[in-house]
């Protein structure tokens, strides 16, 4: 879709920090972190919202959560086998919740103490 940012993010008409990159899922840094860690990872094909993923392609969904979590250890806020320090994965689905780009992506959030309940 040429309309949608991280399409174009994914096509390399835009420029994106990336930190971590499979076949089919791209992760680069938020360019307004609200945590010392804050990633997002999206599937390269265009899909609106996790609802819409998981019904189109529960293996894609599964690719991306997985890349999430590579993310995660990598960016030193879990370990292979534990949860330690600590993170969170976030994804805003429509206005109320503040969705501003309509291609599934998941918030990487981490580095500091994160309160409950989120805003
Ligand atoms: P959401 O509001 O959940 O749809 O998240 C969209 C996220 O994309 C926001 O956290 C923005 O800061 C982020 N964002 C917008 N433009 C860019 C960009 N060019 N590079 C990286 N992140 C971006
Ligand atoms: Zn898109």
């Amino acid at each position: 879709m040429t309309d949608c940012l991280f399409c174009r993010m994914v096509a390399g008409e835009i420029p994106a920090d990336v930190v971590h990159e499979t076949d089919r899922t791209l992760a680069f840094r938020d360019i307004n972190p609200q945590a010392p860690t804050h990633v997002l990872v999206v599937p390269k094909e265009h899909h609106p919202t996790v609802a819409a993923l998981a019904h189109a392609d529960p293996d894609l969904l599964g690719a991306v959560v997985r890349a999430a979590s590579a993310v995660a250890v990598q960016e030193g806020l879990a370990t292979e086998d534990g949860v330690e320090p600590g993170y969170r994965v976030v994804t805003n689905t429509g206005p109320a919740a503040g969705q501003t780009v309509l291609h599934l992506h998941l918030h990487v959030l981490g580095g500091r103490d994160l309160r409950w309940p989120p805003g």
